[in-house]
């Protein structure tokens, strides 16, 4: 018991001489280390609304909003920091973690303390989504499929869904595969589909 106390002592009066551990936030400014965990924040350049990190967010504090309508149908990843745990698994498990930017990283903000959760939040913009041309369903995000596409390279024209979307990318699509339509026996599966239409068109069909 006698060396605990010591121990103890010691520690009082390094304190005394050298003052706390602690900062003297808020009177005085507190600057976190630069891999502090603060405010999450979305970057609409690096992310591609891929929902990763929905599915990994342990407090569900990630939503992801759909909004499908005839002229334009997006998604907007909306992220509530009143619910957040700075646990980091969504910026460590992002998709595009490895690219600059990634599309979600830790900033080191950490007063966001308020009174209006509704203002609490940090979302990207909207972004437009792919649609299965077959049932309407949502496939996922235009810029998911193009990283998917740019991360395959020439692989990438083994898949019809990411071939057709990146044709229409570039804006030449119509003209090539209303050609390949015409001559193509099972021309559906050269189509933007999503994986229920692609197994119909490709076993349900054979
Ligand atoms: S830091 Fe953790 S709790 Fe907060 S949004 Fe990311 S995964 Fe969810
Ligand atoms: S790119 Fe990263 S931040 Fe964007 S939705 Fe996917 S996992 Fe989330």
């Amino acid at each position: 018991m006698k060396y605990p106390k010591l121990r103890e002592l010691k520690e009082a009066l390094t304190a005394l001489i050298k003052g706390p551990y602690t900062s003297d936030f808020p009177r005085k400014n507190h600057h976190p280390a630069k891999r502090f965990r603060g405010k999450p924040e979305y970057s609409n350049e690096g992310c591609i609304a891929c929902t990763a990190c929905a599915m990994v967010c342990p407090a569900r504090a990630i939503e992801f909003r759909d909004v499908v309508n005839k002229d334009s149908s997006t998604r907007k990843m909306i992220l509530h920091l009143d619910e957040c745990h700075y646990c980091g698994q969504c910026s460590a498990l992002c998709t595009t973690r490895e690219d600059s930017p990634p599309g979600i990283r830790h900033t080191t903000e950490f007063d966001l303390a308020g009174f209006d959760r509704e203002s609490m939040i940090s979302s990207t913009d909207e972004k437009e989504l792919a649609l299965c041309e077959i049932c309407g369903d949502v496939i996922t995000a235009k810029a998911h499929l193009a990283w998917i596409s740019r991360k395959l390279g020439s692989l990438a024209f083994s898949n019809p869904t990411l071939f057709a979307s990146s044709l229409k990318s570039m804006g030449f699509a119509d003209d090539v595969l209303q050609t390949a339509k015409d001559s193509i026996l099972r021309s559906d599966r050269i189509k933007i589909l999503c994986s229920k239409c692609r197994r119909k068109t490709t076993i349900e069909r054979f």
